[in-house]
């Protein structure tokens, strides 16, 4: 069949195919393990039917990253790790060997050159954030800031597995929150409704596709000062910014008050227990960049007295489901203020927990 006669071919996106890139035993034993365990903190030795054994190497990175740190990951698995790399759903970097005795040296080289090994098992694995400035329209903050400098502070608790069980921390740069649920969540949030700039509205912004934009339908066309524009309804706007990428004139991004609140309990697993939506926990938190030092702070109370108060294998809401809110807050010395109600009359209808559901 000549070019001219051959059908249009559809165009295949999404996840590539892995087994071009997969290391040899990984793709030769595919769906044929027979267990797991982990030697050390970073380490998982896989074991399967086939009497094969492969050992992965767990290593923390900065998360967003550069071409040269990627080139520097890419020869240490060329030299150290029979020359396979890859990134997991958590941004840590696993690097694969079939014989024990290159373990040891792997794992030198990757802390020789700045990269913690750990993130397995019952320790704060790296926190995963949502997009960001680079590539999201909305953010509030720099959600993947914020994890550096978090990881600076829980480094030694990646290295360790000293925790009930995993701590899965997540940041995201508004309230949308597309990093999904955490049992720690650092998450940006608006206080006040946009402000809107009637001058610009008519020749930046397209008010059909702002008005469709709004969740809660508090956005309607107006006519300012002789000019068309748009007004919010403010008694029902939920602050949510969502408005402000199709029409930046509705500013809602402001120092007083863009802030951070700090959620917890969330999970997405159906393991031991049902997922759970993560709950308020502190509001009105400082969104202070570079180093975010307040919500630092909250974030660690709150992980030590679950380490030092939760039984082994109780994650963060089962913790708090045992020992109720009250000590929850009398643990973490925490303000329990009128913000922690949850009075959205939607709620009991839309919160969907039911195990057989993925977020
Ligand atoms: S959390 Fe919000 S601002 Fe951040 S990437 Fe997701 S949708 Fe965009
Ligand atoms: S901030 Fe969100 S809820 Fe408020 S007007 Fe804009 S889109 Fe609507």
């Amino acid at each position: 069949m000549n070019q001219a006669t051959q059908p249009r071919r559809p165009v295949e996106s999404g996840v590539p195919d892995p087994f071009p890139h997969m290391h040899p035993l990984l793709k030769k034993n595919y769906g044929n393990w027979k267990w797991h365990d982990r030697p050390r903190p970073g380490v998982l030795r896989h074991v399967s039917h086939s009497g094969d054994t492969v050992w992965t190497v767990r290593a923390g990175t900065q998360r967003q990253m550069d071409v040269y740190t990627i080139r520097k990951l890419c020869d240490i698995a060329d030299e150290y790790a029979e020359g396979h790399v890859r990134f997991t759903v958590r941004s840590n970097c696993e690097f694969m060997v079939s014989e024990e005795a290159k373990v040891a040296p792997l794992i030198e080289k990757l802390e020789s050159e700045g990269f913690p090994v750990g993130g397995t098992g019952n320790s704060v694995s790296m926190i995963s954030h949502t997009q960001g400035w680079l590539h999201c329209d909305i953010p509030g903050t720099d959600a993947s800031g914020v994890v550096k400098a978090l990881m600076d502070e829980l480094y030694e608790e990646f290295k360790k597995e000293e925790m009930p069980n995993r701590v899965h921390i997540t940041t995201s740069c508004c309230q949308i929150n597309c990093g999904g649920q955490g049992d720690i969540a650092i998450n940006v949030q608006h206080t006040k409704p946009p402000k809107i700039n009637h001058d610009l509205v008519a020749n930046v912004c397209e008010r059909p596709a702002v008005v469709a934009r709004c969740p809660v339908a508090a956005i309607r066309p107006a006519m300012v000062n002789g000019k068309p524009s748009l007004e919010v309804d403010e008694k029902k706007c939920i602050c949510c910014g969502a408005c402000y990428p199709p029409c930046p004139p509705m500013q809602i991004n402001s120092e007083e008050s863009t802030k951070l609140a700090i959620w917890v309990g969330g999970k997405h697993s159906n393991a031991r227990s049902k997922p759970t939506f993560h709950k308020l926990v502190a509001a009105g938190v400082p969104n202070n960049p570079p180093r975010w030092p307040e919500a630092a702070e909250i974030v660690k109370k709150i992980l030590y007295a679950y380490k030092e108060d939760g039984r082994p294998w109780e994650r963060m809401g089962e913790w708090i489901e045992r020992i109720g809110w009250p000590r929850f807050f009398e643990l973490t010395d925490l303000a329990f203020t009128r913000h922690h109600i949850d009075d959205w009359r939607g709620a009991r209808r839309s919160l969907n927990a039911s195990a057989h559901i993925h977020f």
